[in-house]
């Protein structure tokens, strides 16, 4: 059934890929957005939303634009850990604000469910020795990664108080075509295409867990039909890889003459380095039958073959 959908962030990476989806399904989309780095949306699936350049900050646009929607996505943040270290405040305000201004218009405009963006970050260094399951215990250790958790257990006390029902999504290192060189996939493809040296900080034996956006998107899909309480899932691939080893493939992949060149982590990153990250979808599965299966060296190749252009 067709249904009118508030997205905030919904012209960055991973909001625009959603967009395109429920435009694809249907649905009538109102999209805001700040375009602090650009409009991601492709234009054909532009023209066919409402779009608003509005910030998550501002209650009353919040409460304005979301009128009439069944169901709010909302991805908006500031992300990438440089553009985090160096924006504090704003990251905190668009975070903590923006979720204060997203209850309270869904609970004013009587809207009953909302998806919301958290991230793996969360789990800080507690994915050393341990299955990374949604109840282990967590280890925020940056602001942005605090105020996700933040968020999270908010939205569980508005199920409580308000019965405002949500699922918070912890996305695992996603991935896919549009992305920016914040992360650091765009960044080694960029560095790999122009022959550049690929900067792996550290040893580069950090792992990560890298999830391709199209799993990414048709988990929230299915996960959004099972919107029931306060809830939190993983959307992970559940394969780690280390950073030496991602550059390596990127290397490989995009037959470049790129050399791999190990430097020290930067000083704003060198504190929160996590040793190791990977993430269980069990949960995910349990309740939707699904789990992200799409290889890295399979969405790599889609990201290298892809027409998107980066938009930043
Ligand atoms: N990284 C790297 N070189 C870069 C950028 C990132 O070695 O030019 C490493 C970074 O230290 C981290 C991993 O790649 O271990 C993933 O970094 P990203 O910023 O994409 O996300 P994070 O998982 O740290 O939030």
């Amino acid at each position: 059934m067709s249904k009118k959908i508030f997205v905030t962030g919904g012209a960055g990476f991973i909001g625009s890929h959603l967009v395109q989806r429920l435009v694809n399904e249907g649905h009538k989309v109102v999209v805001a957005d700040i375009l602090l780095r650009g409009n991601k949306i492709n234009p054909e699936t532009f023209r066919k939303i409402q779009f608003h350049q509005a910030d998550v900050r501002d209650s009353a646009a919040m409460l304005e634009l979301s009128k009439g929607c069944d169901l709010i996505y909302h991805f908006a943040a500031v992300l990438g850990v440089d553009v985090v270290a160096d924006n504090p405040v704003e990251t905190m305000d668009t975070e903590i604000i923006g979720m204060r201004n997203i209850c309270h218009a869904a609970l004013t405009n009587g809207i009953k469910k909302i998806m919301y963006a958290s991230t793996s970050g969360i789990y800080g260094h507690s994915a050393i020795d341990q299955t990374v399951t949604e109840t282990i215990n967590v280890d925020p250790r940056t602001s942005y990664a605090i105020a996700k958790r933040y968020n999270e257990i908010y939205l569980a006390a508005m199920y409580q108080e308000k019965g405002l029902e949500s699922i918070s999504v912890r996305f695992f290192n996603i991935y896919g075509p549009g992305q920016d060189e914040r992360m650091v996939i765009p960044r080694f493809l960029e560095q790999a295409r122009k022959n550049k040296p690929i900067t792996v900080y550290g040893t580069g034996e950090q792992t990560r867990d890298f999830t391709y956006i199209d799993d990414t998107i048709e988990a929230c899909m299915l996960l959004t039909e099972k919107i029931k309480g306060s809830e939190i899932y993983n959307i992970a691939n559940e394969h780690e890889i280390s950073i030496r080893d991602l550059a390596e493939k990127i290397v490989a992949l995009s037959a470049s003459k790129s050399p791999i060149q190990f430097l020290e982590s930067p000083s704003k990153r060198y504190d929160y380095e996590v040793g190791r990250r990977w993430g269980s979808s069990e949960k995910l599965f349990g309740i939707t039958g699904f789990k992200p299966g799409i290889g890295l060296e399979e969405g790599l190749n889609y990201v290298l073959n892809s027409p998107l252009k980066r938009v930043v």
